[in-house]
């Protein structure tokens, strides 16, 4: 057993809302803490909400309001990872193993005050530290913290990956498992290419890629925090046995020359939005993130095309649930001198991850070869030193992906 607690290593283990669904699965996730409890370390475990709970409490405050305030949202969504913690501390203590559970706030998770939205801005893990030297279990809520009004704030969907990692790095733990309902990270996302295989390993570099083009096994900024604080991350299955995926820090020296496709990522939940016919001026950019930023407005690609000598068309790629209406439409068109906009609901982004591969022409021919034999007509491109991403058709998504995974994957 847990004897040596003083010099034990601390890790995290967050258990997403598909683990902890049932009361069965909640004693399944009692064994797993138990198996790791019992190699010595200390354990800190982070929950989601059970199951749909956070879907079926934001469909109450819908039922009553159409635009609920944010304030009383995050009041209401923070209950559902309340109820997970208390049940999983019940578990577990009737399992014979002593817990405790910790709201964001007693977890001493401070956040900014962008309520269902919030951004960590420190932990005071002292409680966390003195329950685990009294040899507990801490069972801390993921996806909510605190702000400085003391009001409860989550940290945006999905947001429990962030709250484990964050921890991770505040505990100073050996590492942080993220066990969920698939076991590991894919090379492609199996529902859509069914040859998609696990990857063993990834660097936090491709994870981060992945995740913000489109995989949706890990919330993207748990990437960031883990690559920014060195925290190893691994995603591994909560009810089946496997050693998962390692994401890993960025190898400093690389294999040499070697440059690996290790992911084709979808996301068809996007828009494009044109601002047409803008002045070709300095400043431009500028103003449109500037509306952007005030609204709060993710985006994930900006595209600019010379239409004309004095003219250019200005194309984003915007996440599908981000705020946005036609007044801002109108506002950016407006505060940009442009002519008109256009939103098309009907496209994908469909993108090529592997360090390095914008280095590699080849890569780049292979994949609009493979488009082009598909007869997918390509709309918007764009490439960094890690993706290759491409704004298609959403209904060609499916064929497009299997496509590339097979000719850049499947050959490796
Ligand atoms: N329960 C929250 C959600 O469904 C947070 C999470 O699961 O990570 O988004
Ligand atoms: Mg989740």
């Amino acid at each position: 057993m847990n004897t040596d607690v003083a010099t034990a290593t601390i890790w995290v283990m967050k258990f997403g809302g598909t683990s902890v669904a049932t009361p069965d699965l909640m004693r399944n996730a009692v064994a797993r803490i138990q198996e790791r409890r019992n190699e010595g370390h200390r354990i800190v475990v982070v929950v989601s909400a059970m199951g749909d709970t956070t879907d079926r409490l934001l469909e109450l405050a819908r039922q009553l309001s159409a635009k609920p305030s944010r304030r009383e949202l995050d009041v209401l969504l923070s209950a559902g990872e309340q109820q997970s913690m208390a049940l999983l501390s019940i578990a577990l203590e009737e399992a014979g193993i002593a817990a405790i559970s910790f709201t964001g706030r007693q977890g001493g998770i401070r956040t900014d005050d962008r309520y269902s939205q919030a951004r960590i801005v420190s932990i005071d893990p002292s409680r966390i530290h003195s329950e685990l030297e009294r040899n507990r279990v801490v069972v801390v809520a993921g996806f909510q913290g605190e702000n400085e009004q003391q009001d409860v704030t989550t940290l945006g969907r999905g947001g429990s990956d962030t709250s484990a990692v964050a921890l991770a790095a505040a505990l100073d733990a050996k590492g942080c498992e993220i066990l969920t309902d698939v076991d590991g990270v894919y090379t492609a996302d199996p529902r859509v290419v069914p040859r998609a295989r696990r990857l063993e390993r990834l660097s936090s570099d491709e994870m981060l890629e992945m995740a913000t083009f489109g995989a949706r096994v890990l919330h993207g900024r748990s990437v960031e925090l883990a690559r920014r604080y060195n925290v190893p991350l691994v995603v591994a299955s909560s009810t089946r046995s496997g050693p998962g995926t390692r994401i890993e820090p960025p190898k400093e020296e690389p294999e040499m020359e070697q440059v690996v496709v290790r992911a084709i990522t979808d996301d068809p939940a996007v828009r494009k939005v044109s601002l047409l016919h803008v002045p070709d001026t300095p400043g431009v950019a500028a103003k449109v993130f500037q509306v952007l930023g005030e609204a709060q407005v993710p985006v994930r690609l900006i595209v600019q095309a010379q239409g004309s000598k004095k003219h250019n068309d200005i194309t984003l790629i915007l996440p599908s649930d981000a705020p946005l209406d036609e007044a801002l439409l109108q506002k950016m068109v407006d505060i940009v001198g442009g002519e008109s906009w256009l939103l098309d609901e009907n496209v994908a982004l469909l993108s090529v991850v592997g360090e390095g591969i914008a280095r590699e022409p080849g890569i780049a021919a292979k994949i609009f070869s493979v488009l082009a034999e598909e007869k997918v007509n390509i709309d918007v491109i764009s490439t960094s030193n890690l993706v290759i991403s491409c704004v298609v058709p959403e209904s060609c998504l499916v064929r497009a992906a299997a496509a590339l995974h097979a000719a850049l994957v499947e050959t490796e």
